[in-house]
């Protein structure tokens, strides 16, 4: 019999109130949200730094010279200080804003890949990629000439490091691996990767989509080159997140998109670019989307981002051991609730995970069902899809239960 357990490392009943959303219901049950891999919600006080800047400042950044203008700039940019802080980079200008974790990562693939990789050069991913690190890469492959290899992963859901270490040869240019899997939750060694990949002269990415929002991130401590981060999985806006990079790597890059912001002087023959992070922010910027993902950082970081990842492993510690109890049950990845973030994939006996997240829905409970942007993943795990339940601080141990209670029911409704 499993204990549950008593949720110490936060106040989650409190951590609710923050959320107007809860305060709703659906199909006249109780919202059990278990998709905050996908997207997570939105305290009030990132709902209420949009709209005090619509209400009050709202004007285009770095270009008015009025009170409300510079307003809105002073906000922007302690945004970028935030979101600095939050990663520990170095300098608020390692950070620039995008619209989200691919934006970041197809930055640097254009951006850097196009003017530093050449036929012979090897891109090294790992099997656990979400499309956004793989697909960019292919697209920049194809251009440039470069190679891409591929680090697989172990039966119980680790990356393969002896693997790892057999392909980064002095060929490799560019490890850009995952920190955290959005499938199988993986937490990835990333500090060793780097300080490995940089042994042989490789730049480091790390997509830390599923990471950032979850675990207490030290861009310093984990000598990336680069990490991407999306701001609605991490209690912000859509349309915001950001990219951290090595500031002498973005001063040698060339811009990813041009136009209005990134420039300095524009003649037809001839144009200079602004300094870093804004010749990567070409146009008007995603401004409120940006002081709601600051109003975010400010969020969790009152929390305690420690605190944060202390609940989740109690939380996925109850579940792991609570959906053991489901008939024909799969889990997929690591044992231990300390070797994974937020994310628990399974499937059960042969129902399709489609149907199973449809049954949940009738019972108010919310999970992914598909391939999860992961498609190589799922043909190495030998499966076309599964059901993904994935916690964040408002989660309970109570939903933990609702969730099992309800696949109890989905296997007697499908007849395993
Ligand atoms: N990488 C990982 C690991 C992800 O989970 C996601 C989102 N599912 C992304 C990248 C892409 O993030 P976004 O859609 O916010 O750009």
């Amino acid at each position: 019999m499993v204990t549950k357990p008593k949720v110490q490392a936060l106040d989650v009943e409190k951590i609710r109130q923050d959320f107007p959303i809860f305060q709703r219901t659906v199909r006249g049950k109780r919202l059990v949200y278990l998709d905050s891999a996908a997207t997570s919600h939105k305290p009030k006080s990132v709902i209420d730094a949009e709209r005090e800047f619509y209400e009050r400042f709202n004007a285009n950044v770095h270009r008015g010279a009025y009170l409300i203008a510079e307003e809105a700039t002073a906000a922007y940019e302690a945004a970028r200080e935030k979101v600095a802080k939050f990663v520990n980079a170095p300098c608020k200008e390692c950070i620039v804003f995008t619209r989200g974790t691919t934006e970041a990562i197809n930055l640097v693939a254009y951006s850097w890949g196009w003017a530093n990789l050449k036929e012979g050069d090897e891109i090294l991913l790992t099997e656990m990629e979400h499309h956004s690190n793989i697909v960019p890469w292919q697209l920049i492959a194809e251009r440039t000439g470069a190679k891409i290899k591929v680090v697989p992963i172990t039966d119980d859901g680790l990356l393969d490091i002896d693997a790892f270490d057999r392909l980064l040869t002095e060929r490799v240019k560019i490890v850009a691996v995952t920190h955290v899997s959005n499938v199988l939750g993986t937490i990835n060694p990333v500090q060793e990767i780097c300080c490995k990949a940089h042994e042989v002269g490789a730049v480091v990415l790390v997509d830390g989509a599923q990471a950032a929002p979850h675990l207490p991130v030290d861009v310093q401590a984990i000598g990336c080159d680069f990490y991407a981060l999306s701001g609605h999985k991490m209690c912000g806006p859509t349309g915001s997140g950001a990219l951290y990079g090595r500031k002498e790597l973005l001063e040698a890059m060339p811009p990813f998109l041009g136009g209005g912001e990134m420039i300095r002087t524009v003649t037809f023959e001839r144009t200079t670019f602004n300094d870093v992070p804004y010749k990567f922010e070409a146009g008007t910027p995603a401004i409120a989307q940006a002081i709601g993902l600051g109003a975010a950082v400010d969020y969790l970081t009152k929390i305690g981002m420690e605190r944060i990842r202390a609940h989740e492993i109690e939380l996925v510690a109850y579940a792991l051991e609570r959906l053991q109890e489901v008939d024909d049950i799969t889990i997929y990845g690591a044992a231990l609730p300390e070797q994974r973030g937020g994310v628990i994939a399974f499937n059960i006996g042969d129902i399709h995970p489609h149907d199973l997240a449809t049954f949940l829905d009738a019972h108010g409970i919310c999970i992914r069902a598909g391939h999860h942007c992961a498609q190589p993943l799922m043909r190495r795990l030998n499966v076309a899809a599964t059901a993904r339940a994935s916690f964040y601080l408002y989660n309970t141990p109570d939903e933990v239960d609702a969730l099992v209670e309800a696949l109890h029911q989905a296997v007697k409704f499908f007849g395993r």
